[in-house]
């Protein structure tokens, strides 16, 4: 199945080819066809998810996969959440979004630094599709107390997994992809892919 994958973020990218080669699908890059980005203008995971993916079915004429995903910390009621990208500013880096966390952060023992990645993916098979497929993953663990490692992306440096004592920016990305919120909510889909093929 040949599929439209709605990101231009280069870390989703690299997740979701390594995810996504075993199961047979052949994934063409929104930006491979000259389709832009489209504003994220939802309030939740998953209409993000779905705006992303019927934009580039749009665009495309092809089936057209897309996730939203965030970081949630239980100490900022939920934040950044769907502003994850842009915590710190339209413009903001990885390297900004995880500085502000970390000055919002400061003082707070382990225990209050609670949070998990959250990821929701929307699979539809043309713009209009009425009953797209949706699939969603966590990931819990806590916020560090400094970034560490160089895997990963974003917020990876400060996000320590339960039962693990290095970042996910430390873990191998092999080992990343099997417990993330990404690797669970593409597991999610490909269950329910095969379960609508039989
Ligand atoms: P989106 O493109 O609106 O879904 O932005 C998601 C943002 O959440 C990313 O830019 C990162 O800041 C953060 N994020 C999502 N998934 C991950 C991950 O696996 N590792 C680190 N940061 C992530």
């Amino acid at each position: 199945m040949k599929l439209v994958l709605a990101t231009a973020n280069a870390g989703k990218q690299r997740e979701f080819e390594a995810l996504l080669a075993p199961v047979g699908f052949q994934l063409v890059l929104q930006s491979a066809l000259g389709i832009d980005s489209v504003a994220e203008t939802g309030t939740t995971f998953e209409a993000n998810a779905l705006l992303k993916a019927r934009h580039a079915a749009a665009r495309s004429g092809l089936p057209a996969l897309a996730d939203d995903s965030g970081l949630e910390v239980d100490a900022l009621g939920g934040r950044p959440g769907v502003r994850s990208a842009r915590y710190a500013g339209a413009t903001a880096t990885d390297a900004d979004n995880n500085a502000q966390l970390l000055s919002e952060l400061a003082g707070l023992p382990p225990e209050r630094r609670r949070a998990r990645y959250r990821c929701v993916l929307a699979l539809v098979r043309s713009a209009e599709d009425a009953a797209p497929l949706i699939a969603s993953g966590s990931w819990e663990g806590r916020i560090g107390i400094r970034p560490a490692g160089r895997g990963g992306f974003g917020y990876d440096p400060l996000f320590v997994p339960d039962d693990h004592d290095m970042s996910a920016a430390e873990l191998p990305a092999a080992q990343k992809n099997a417990l993330s919120h990404r690797g669970r909510a593409l597991a999610a889909l490909v269950a329910s892919l095969t379960l609508h093929a039989l």
